[in-house]
């Protein structure tokens, strides 16, 4: 139901498939980059509309990049004082830059600050925003966007339409799309808009506690192995093993929701249902009981062992390789193998 004090809207004014690309320091995120190649796929099933990116503070490199991977047009913001990320800053950038070009759909990675600007883009736009989207269609009879997320602990799927409003958000998590092939013979129209915005909130000081043991490390959506620990590690001590060990396959580490909560592993590097989906060709999980909001961010994972002193617990039954024991004793062992070889 259309909230009555919302502004009316005519929807034949939006045209297009939109993407918010979010940057990592010189970078554009991947998840950004797969959704511009679900955004090609929604477009050509609308009988071919637009396909466009939106940038903040970001580079004409990076539009580029946006170009060879899909977008036909990409919107850089140009305002030196949102190089620092600041959530209602950029949602206002953002959405004026969605006001102005109206996208019918518009798309954003659910990363930690995606998640956080769909909320504020949203409301600013008297839209709405399905949350964590695992999959996108087009209702071939309305034309709507259909918002298909999981729900009920995982244990359901969900269609979700926002029929009378534009644009139909969706937040969609890094790694549930395959990145599409780096073309650089496309080409595409870069603009650079001014946007001023009113500053509410100032950046005093960024405090990287965990961050700083993993800022080596590749995330956990790029990379091809992964060690991840969950509450049985039983102290942050026992993540210096699996950064170790990460290290030595080359790889990175994850955790569960409990390991983060117990503060030894940064929210980053939570997988599962509220955290990261991950496809690695290795997956080691340690001391992770394998709940099934865990399992849903593994579902991709090519090979997974598990290390577990529990035979029945269920991520042991998910596994390709179960290793029954504790992780205190083994981790070291496959430390020494990996060394010798
Ligand atoms: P536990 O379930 O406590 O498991 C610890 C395991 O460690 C046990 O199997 C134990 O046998 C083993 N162990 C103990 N000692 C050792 C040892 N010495 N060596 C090796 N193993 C040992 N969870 C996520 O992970 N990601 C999510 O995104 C997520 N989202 C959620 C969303 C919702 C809405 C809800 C309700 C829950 C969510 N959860 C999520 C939580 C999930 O349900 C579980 O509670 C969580 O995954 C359990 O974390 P764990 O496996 O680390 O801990």
């Amino acid at each position: 139901m259309p909230c009555s004090l919302w502004p009316p809207i005519k929807k034949e004014e939006y045209k297009g498939v939109w993407v918010y690309l979010e940057r990592e320091g010189d970078r554009l995120k991947d998840v950004g980059l797969e959704l511009l190649g679900k955004a090609r796929d929604l477009a050509q099933k609308l009988g071919g509309a637009e396909v466009g990116g939106v940038i903040v503070a970001g580079t004409e490199e990076m539009a580029r990049e946006a170009i060879y991977h899909g977008a036909d047009k990409v919107v850089i913001i140009d305002n030196p004082e949102l190089k620092i990320y600041t959530p209602k800053e950029y949602a206002e950038a953002i959405a004026t830059v969605v006001q102005k070009y109206k996208p019918e759909i518009f798309l954003i990675g659910a990363t930690k600050r995606g998640r956080e600007l769909a909320a504020y883009i949203a409301n600013t736009l008297t839209t709405g925003i399905t949350a964590d989207c695992t999959a996108l269609e087009i209702d071939p009879k309305t034309r709507d966007l259909m918002q298909i997320r999981p729900t009920f602990g995982g244990t359901q799927l969900a269609t979700i339409k926002t029929p009378q409003r534009r644009p139909q958000m969706a937040s969609v998590r890094p790694g549930v799309f395959p990145k599409p092939p780096r073309d650089t013979n496309r080409t595409g129209e870069i603009i650079i808009e001014k946007v001023e915005v009113t500053r509410k909130t100032r950046l005093i000081s960024v405090e990287k506690r965990l961050e700083k043991d993993v800022a080596d490390l590749p995330p956990v959506e790029s990379a091809d192995v992964v060690v991840a620990g969950g509450r049985g590690l039983g102290s942050a001590d026992g993540f210096k093993l699996l950064i170790e060990l990460a290290k030595l396959l080359g790889g990175t580490v994850g955790a569960s929701l409990m390991a983060v909560r117990a503060g030894w592993a940064p929210h980053t590097r939570q997988i599962g249902q509220t955290g990261k989906t991950i496809r690695p060709r290795l997956y080691i999980a340690v001391g992770i009981s394998g709940a099934i909001q865990h399992l849903m961010g593994i579902l991709e994972a090519k090979t997974i062992v598990a290390i577990n002193p529990d035979p029945h617990a269920p991520i042991m039954e998910n596994a390709d390789y179960a290793v029954v024991g504790d992780y205190k004793q083994i981790i070291p062992l496959l430390i020494e193998e990996i060394k010798r070889l």
